[in-house]
């Protein structure tokens, strides 16, 4: 059975992957395991804007990506960016196999707010899960709790779900029919 890894980039704290990796088996019922030795993100680092190239670091992932590979996400506390955007919170190669989603937007901390341990593992989930739904070839969802809704800003992580609405779930079966063996999904 195909695998989801998980890499962390750069330095990652790792009790956030122990965390994230049973939420995504659970999500996308695939097995799950994170890859123990970092990518470095340096290679992707850009001085005068301060922040690291999503998409340098989604190509540099391509060399991690195994036979048994269902999804490669890289999992980074870097601040990311695209050079169209002043940042993003996570970039996808559409159709896969490889994510990206950063800690560094969705800690309390980047906006003077108190740490909340809850509220980051919450957020760094949804992304997740929306960076790899790209990954199957959804686009954004128009409705606002699905995990594939747009989201510019972490209010817009906090008001949707982790799941995957309906008509996305029903896609992503339509498209990927032997990617599933759970009738639940
Ligand atoms: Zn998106
Ligand atoms: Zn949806």
């Amino acid at each position: 059975m195909k695998v989801l890894q998980l890499l962390p980039i750069g330095n990652l704290e790792g009790g956030l992957l122990m965390e994230l990796g049973p939420a995504l088996a659970d999500t996308f019922h695939v097995p799950c395991e994170a890859i123990p030795r970092p990518l470095e993100a340096e290679i992707a680092f850009h001085r005068e804007r301060q922040q690291y190239h999503s998409s340098e670091l989604l190509y540099q992932m391509q060399g991690y990506v195994r036979d048994d590979c269902w999804r490669l996400l890289g999992v980074t506390d870097c601040d990311l960016y695209i050079p169209i955007l002043t940042f993003v919170f996570g970039e996808a190669q559409l159709g896969g196999p490889c994510a990206l989603v950063s800690l560094h937007r969705l800690r309390q901390e980047f906006y003077g707010l108190p740490p909340d341990r809850g509220a980051l593992s919450e957020r760094l989930l949804k992304e997740a899960v929306h960076e790899i739904g790209h990954t199957l070839n959804l686009t954004h969802c128009e409705d606002y709790s699905c995990a594939m809704a747009p989201s510019h800003a972490v209010e817009w992580i906090d008001l949707k779900e982790s799941r995957l609405c309906q008509s996305c779930r029903s896609r992503i079966l339509q498209e990927n029919q032997n990617l599933f063996t759970s009738s639940s999904f």
